[in-house]
């Protein structure tokens, strides 16, 4: 997916580290987020040094029990490999470090919107405030809906066989166990359809503000997450941490923010979210 620089509207760049999950994106033509993105690949890096140095006891301890080759063997895997990627990582973060016009420090100030070139225009914005809308699900969120909703049958019918064939065994202490287990993930998977027609809600009849992105977090084998921020029509702040199911929303990046007018903590951000408006 293409990114754009919130700032100068040039294309930006999307930066990985060698090691983790870690994602960040900054801009070379205007140094937009790039404290911040070098700030997230350094730590990264140390991350992975952490590990290198767990591996060294690890090839140690494997050394004393099992000889020089098992110790050298551990030490390619868990020292030599880390200690590589953490290199990489900071020489990346070295590169984006560089790039000019961007603030001295790498501390994480709160982007206002105001200053931010809007991406979207005028003309959208006045689309976004006419109600009704009518939000319809992007390929992804018919990818997603489809896999739940095919998860979710495959639950019923296992549920069904299990208390087919032996209905008794269900009550016994690993048949509860297993129930449990069931039970947890249909709830998942209800709670998948729930949030989506909350968000559909919201999407159709909610008051439309402006939000910005303020904080982007990658998480171990899991979806990224934002936080953003947007003030309702009375200028009250608000702020929201969901699932970027784009992958594509970083710090300081524009959101169309979508509320409930009686309760505005009630809100969603059309960008991360599975749906679209046109
Ligand atoms: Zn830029």
């Amino acid at each position: 997916m293409k990114l754009t620089c919130p700032a100068c509207g040039r294309e930006a760049t999307r930066v990985r580290a060698a090691f983790g999950d870690e994602t960040a994106a900054y801009c070379q033509n205007c140094g937009w987020n790039a404290a911040l993105a070098a700030a997230k690949l350094r730590s990264s890096a140390s991350v992975a040094q952490g590990v290198a140095i767990f591996g060294l006891l690890l090839a140690l301890l494997g050394w004393y029990r099992s000889g020089l080759r098992a110790g050298l063997l551990l030490a390619c895997g868990f020292v030599l490999l880390p200690l590589a990627m953490a290199w990489l990582t900071r020489a990346r973060a070295s590169r984006v470090e560089r790039i000019p016009g961007q603030p001295a420090s790498a501390t994480r100030t709160l982007p206002s919107a105001g200053h931010l070139v809007a991406t979207d225009t005028a003309e959208k914005t006045l689309k976004y405030q006419q109600r009704p809308r009518g939000p319809r699900l992007t390929w992804r969120g018919r990818l997603y809906s489809a896999g739940v909703a095919a998860v979710s049958i495959l639950l019923i019918l296992f549920a069904c066989l299990i208390y087919r064939d032996d209905s008794q065994a269900l009550f016994s202490p690993k048949g509860l166990l297993i129930l449990g287990g069931f039970g947890w993930y249909a709830w998942l998977c209800g709670a998948f359809f729930v949030s989506r027609w909350k968000e559909f809600k919201l999407l159709t009849d909610g008051a439309f503000a402006r939000g910005v992105v303020f904080v982007q977090q990658d998480l171990t084998r899991s979806m990224p997450r934002i936080t953003y921020t947007f003030k309702d029509s009375m200028g009250t702040p608000f702020q929201k941490r969901v699932i970027d199911f784009t992958h594509g929303l970083f710090e300081g990046m524009p959101v169309s923010v979508f509320y409930d007018e009686r309760e505005p903590s009630r809100n969603m951000a059309l960008e991360s979210s599975l749906f679209r408006l046109d």
